[in-house]
């Protein structure tokens, strides 16, 4: 006998991950020039130089166990007070370390997080369409039901009307992940003060507090000055989820923050159980010495300007051949409507007949959109808009 739930999440296969395999077994056979492979977020932009030099500086200055060793569970004190000050500079908090449980990214924060808020087989974590595909296992498997509002399809911010009628009293928690994975978009102001005011009569009427879980890995990955606004300035219950994987393009050195401010209701409670989660899941502490690279580097921001490129560049393009797309301003994905509405068929014909991969919307809760990444470096976007024309005229 095994666990059922984890062994389905096991054996159940990822599209993405199926699409980045085919275009490198494609591309050993046509080359890797004739593979268009916008599946994968990998983040394309390199790291900044002065992670790269904090890294043999620490490496070379600082003894084995310093570097090596255990830290304490929540990370350490040093690397969360730099991190607590940069959060103070831009946003006018007053965070301390002790606000701050640093993960090994967004998704052991996330799980922390949902697993603290899942008190029985009846909690519900929320979910907006669409959505990251992760989590729906980060949800089910703690034993809390991922309940699902479907799209705004007009302008790809918040669906109210269907999540006021979805919202129960045994909704915990709300993920809200802007900029989006997979939309691009960035919610307004005006989007987060009114569901703000929405979760605010509810929680009172429920008598217990509704969270928002913040999923922010994109927060900085924003173009044209657009507004991203930070949360807990509009809505008090708000717990911050956090990960440099995109921001300083650190995703395999796997390092990221719960921040619980004081503000949220039994704020000390919820670090504990946000604490008590990740020692469940045998989260001890995530790795020494990337901590101690986000001590020296908390304040360092990201050289966006390819990416800027790119999503200028292949927006512009796919707009001019009759591509419809949500505004794409945040995170580096492009979420576009399939010329016909199906966007499974879509794929597969690009897939097949031009090496061209792109990602269905079906995984992210909205069907009939496929989410392109731009991450990838400029002249392979030059290099396939052919193929979207010749896929756009197919269907015209
Ligand atoms: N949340 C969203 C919306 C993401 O897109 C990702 C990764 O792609 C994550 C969370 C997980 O990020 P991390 O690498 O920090 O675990």
């Amino acid at each position: 006998m095994l666990n059922q739930i984890c062994h389905q999440l096991g054996t159940a296969p990822s599209l993405i991950r199926e699409l980045f395999a085919y275009g490198l077994q494609q591309a050993a056979i046509v080359g890797a020039e004739n593979v268009y492979d916008y599946s994968l977020g990998n983040p394309s932009i390199p790291a900044p130089a002065a992670v790269n030099q904090a890294i043999c500086d620490i490496l070379s200055d600082t003894d084995s166990i310093k570097v090596h060793g255990y830290s304490m569970a929540a990370g350490f004190e040093g690397t969360r007070t730099a991190i607590a000050e940069n959060l103070n500079r831009r946003f006018g908090t007053n965070y301390k370390a002790s606000n701050l449980f640093l993960t090994c990214g967004a998704a052991p924060a996330l799980l922390s997080v949902i697993k603290a808020l899942t008190v029985n087989s009846d909690s519900e974590i929320m979910a907006i369409a669409p959505f990251f595909p992760e989590y729906r296992p980060y949800a089910e498997s703690n034993g809390a039901k991922l309940v699902v509002v479907p799209a705004d399809t007009e302008a790809f911010q918040i669906n109210m009307t269907a999540l006021e009628s979805l919202i129960s009293p045994n909704t915990q928690g709300i993920i809200i992940n802007s900029p989006n994975n997979p939309s691009g978009v960035v919610y307004s102001r005006q989007t987060l003060q009114t569901l703000a005011q929405l979760l605010s009569e509810r929680a009172k009427e429920y008598g217990h507090p509704i969270y928002i879980i913040a999923d922010e890995p994109y927060r900085e990955l924003v173009y044209g000055n657009v507004e991203v606004p930070f949360i807990p300035e509009i809505y008090p219950d708000t717990i911050v989820c956090y990960s440099y994987s995109k921001s300083l393009s650190l995703p395999g050195e796997r390092i990221g923050y719960v921040l619980v401010p004081d503000c949220v209701t039994d704020s000390s409670d919820v670090y504990a159980a946000v604490a008590g989660a990740g020692r469940a899941m045998g989260h001890v502490c995530p790795p020494t010495l990337i901590q101690l690279v986000i001590e020296r580097c908390a304040n360092e921001v990201p050289d966006l300007a390819a990416y800027d490129e790119n999503r200028l560049l292949l927006h512009g393009a796919l707009t001019e051949m009759g591509y419809e797309c949500a505004k794409p301003d945040g995170a580096f994905y492009l979420f576009v409507k399939a010329p016909n509405g199906d966007a499974n068929a879509f794929s597969q014909k690009a897939k097949l007949e031009h090496n061209l991969l792109v990602v269905p919307g079906d995984a992210f809760g909205c069907p009939g959109y496929m989410r392109l990444s731009y991450c990838v470096s400029n002249e392979m976007i030059r290099r396939s808009l052919p193929a979207f024309k010749t896929m756009i005229e197919a269907y015209q």
